[in-house]
């Protein structure tokens, strides 16, 4: 199976070859389709296994076409470190270089003041940690009732570091006709829980 037979848009295909990729990984077979077509997804997978490009590469060509004029961010890709935060953006910036999404890289330890710009300026995609999100929240910054794509990534990590009531109440801000998709490396009974409480009829991965 080559990227070719995954549903992908050309522009996408174009930018992955230029990255270099020349097939799938395993997680990319199984996840692209399902989250093209709309499906809430689980993926058990850890670091290293292609994981991200699994949930960038359909969110490029979901979030690409059918553009919204809103200014409200329509998908959130949640972190739980600002350096995983970063790295999700630098790969969703390679891959999405021939669509025209804007982007948020919404963490801790830089200032405010400039995420607070381009929030102002209207973006596509927020890729947050779940502290910077809620303070920036809280302080009324963000409108969360447009995101109706959700990426809750390394949750069993989420869950050592603390940030599960975080997360209940960031998805209890989003809009319940959403997708949502899941990553965790294991599936600890909080994790399982949340993604009961959170996901729909989900497609679960293993990798
Ligand atoms: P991840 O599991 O998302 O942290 O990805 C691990 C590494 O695999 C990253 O350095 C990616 O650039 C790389 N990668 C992702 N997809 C592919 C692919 N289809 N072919 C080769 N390398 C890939």
């Amino acid at each position: 199976m080559t990227f070719a037979d995954l549903g992908l848009s050309d522009e996408l295909m174009r930018a992955v070859d230029e990255v270099g990729y020349s097939e799938p990984t395993p997680i990319q077979k199984q996840a692209i389709p399902s989250v093209l077509m709309g499906r809430d997804l689980i993926g058990i997978a850890q670091t290293g296994t292609g994981k991200t490009a699994a949930f960038v590469l359909p969110m490029i060509d979901i979030l690409g076409s059918g553009r919204s004029r809103a200014r409200m961010p329509r998908s959130l890709i949640l972190e739980p470190t600002r350096e995983l935060a970063a790295q999700v953006a630098e790969n969703f910036e390679q891959y999405g270089k021939y669509h025209k999404l804007s982007m948020a890289l919404l963490i801790g330890g830089v200032s405010m003041g400039d995420q607070v710009k381009a929030l102002e300026k209207g973006v596509d995609v927020l890729i947050a940690t779940p502290g910077r999100l809620m303070d920036l929240f809280q302080r009324g910054n963000i409108l969360l009732t447009g995101c109706a794509l959700l990426v809750i990534d390394e949750a069993d990590r989420m869950l050592d570091m603390g940030f599960i009531p975080d997360i209940e109440d960031i998805c209890s801000k989003l809009p319940k006709n959403r997708q949502t998709l899941l990553f965790s490396a294991t599936m600890p009974a909080p994790i399982k829980k949340l993604a009961d409480k959170f996901l729909t009829d989900p497609k679960s991965i293993e990798v």
